[in-house]
């Protein structure tokens, strides 16, 4: 049935609110944009209209009269998520948790915060007493710790910590359930995976304590290497090497680096490159390690100036994305995970086999103990058949593919909703209002 939109306002009344339509179609965006298929599924989806809470008490005001009129919620942090999972397939609020910006507290390795602060603020807050987040997107300048969580799988920092699923990333959440009398519901322990990765489906996250790390000075780094796969088995090599601290190794095939312009001067053409983040610790030993792999390094830029000049966190992960396409938007990306094989064979037959159709860009990362490539591979896109065969080929080669080419849940990294998530779902959003259409498990119902 129709929302008299008007009314709706009227019962928001305290709550910021925007209706203007150019406004909400920007808000009600994200990054999917990357994907040409996204592109296409998702166009002309907007929200009715903008809601931005700043207090708890707001939050659960405004999941009330959503309740009340069956209005559906499309919970968004910064809108920098790759799958369409801020956009609203079916119109209704978009509700903005950037204004929710307080953090309680940060003490001894652990830090208190609400959703809407951003990755970066915390970081900067959090160093003044020794600590930094354990990890973070390359969109941490921007993106809020409530929509890495909910949207986010890990990044700069997942060399040493993992992915943000893994157990002891995230200690507790706070959400805001969607019904007639909403409650809030505070997860601690295991606990805390009923909401993990959730799009935004399973309650309002308001508040989130997660581990911290040591802060360290960092010093970034770049080595280039005439051959590709020594350069991939340098990765490795400084991945597997435990008493070197470090937060990013970061590996990209030739012609990759040509596209970042502002770092062409480190990088000769056909060369490849290594961009690494490591503790000022290790600078006696690497240049040892660089020459058993035959690499040059080309670029240095010391802890003491951070925040000057080129940040090369943000050309690395997605951003590697963000910048090819800036010089050639037609060209898209696969995600994936290399088997564990420290002989990186499968990450060398995919190098050859596919050429440059699918550039290799490999961030290593620790899974389970084991530090293993995961890639995010450029693809000079042609049809969504082709697009599909390349990433059936990798799994049949044993890769696993986590589609960035779908904005449904099941379809993308999951492969199959978490039954008690979809439990927990129940209970926090009885009328269904959370991201409708994003789980493939609730379509038939
Ligand atoms: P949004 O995009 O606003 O939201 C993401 C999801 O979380 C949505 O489903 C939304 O509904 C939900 N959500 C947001 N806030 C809440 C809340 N309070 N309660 C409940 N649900 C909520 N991701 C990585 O993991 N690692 C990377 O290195 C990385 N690099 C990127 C680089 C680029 C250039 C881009 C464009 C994206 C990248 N991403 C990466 C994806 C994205 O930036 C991150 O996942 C980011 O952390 C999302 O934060 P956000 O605040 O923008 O969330």
């Amino acid at each position: 049935k129709s929302v008299d939109w008007e009314v709706f306002v009227a019962a928001l009344v305290g709550v910021e609110v925007i209706v203007d339509a150019a406004q909400v179609a920007k808000l009600s965006q994200d990054y999917h944009t990357f994907s040409p298929i996204l592109q296409r599924q998702l166009a002309g989806k907007v929200g009715d209209i903008v809601v931005r809470p700043a207090t708890e008490a707001e939050v659960l005001q405004v999941a009330a009269v959503c309740a009340k009129y069956r209005v559906p919620v499309t919970v968004r942090g910064a809108g920098t998520g790759n799958y369409g999972q801020c956009v609203p397939l079916h119109g209704g609020v978009i509700l903005d948790m950037s204004r929710m910006q307080r953090i309680p507290w940060i003490e001894a390795g652990i830090a208190r915060l609400e959703a809407g602060v951003k990755l970066a603020t915390l970081d900067k807050k959090a160093r003044v007493s020794g600590w930094e987040i354990r990890m973070a997107p390359s969109t941490y300048r921007t993106a809020t710790i409530g929509g890495f969580i909910a949207g986010g799988s890990g990044g700069i920092g997942s060399i040493t910590y993992g992915q943000l699923r893994d157990r002891g990333n995230l200690l507790a959440l706070k959400v805001v359930t969607i019904e007639d009398e909403p409650r809030v519901i505070e997860l601690r322990g295991d606990d805390v995976q009923k909401v993990n990765h959730a799009w935004g489906v399973n309650g309002i996250i308001i508040e989130l304590e997660i581990p911290l790390a040591p802060a360290y000075p960092w010093v970034e780094i770049i080595v280039t290497f005439d051959d590709f796969m020594t350069a991939a088995r340098f990765g490795q090599a400084l991945g597997n090497a435990d008493g070197m601290v470090k937060k990013l190794i970061t590996v990209f095939a030739s012609p990759i680096p040509s596209y970042f312009t502002a770092l062409r001067q480190y990088i000769p053409d056909k060369t490849h490159a290594a961009f690494l983040i490591v503790a000022e610790s290790c600078l006696e030993l690497l240049p040892g390690l660089i020459q058993e792999y035959n690499g040059k390094l080309t670029y240095q830029k010391s802890a003491q100036d951070v925040g000057k000049g080129v940040n090369l966190g943000e050309f690395t992960w997605n951003h590697t994305t963000l910048h090819t396409r800036s010089v050639d938007p037609s060209i898209t990306y696969l995600q994936s995970l290399f088997p564990t094989d420290k002989s990186l064979q499968t990450v060398e037959h995919m190098f050859h086999h596919f050429g440059d159709e699918v550039m290799m860009h490999l961030e290593f990362i620790r899974v389970n103990g084991t530090v293993i490539p995961a890639a995010l591979q450029l693809v000079r896109y042609t049809t969504e058949e082709r697009l599909n065969e390349i990433m059936r080929y990798h799994e049949a080669n044993g890769v696993f593919i986590a589609n960035p080419h779908t904005y449904i849940i099941e379809d993308g990294g999951r492969k199959q909703m978490d039954p008690e998530q979809l439990k927990f779902k129940q209970m926090v959003d009885p009328y269904g209002l959370m991201n409708p259409g994003k789980i493939r498990a609730l379509m038939t119902q």
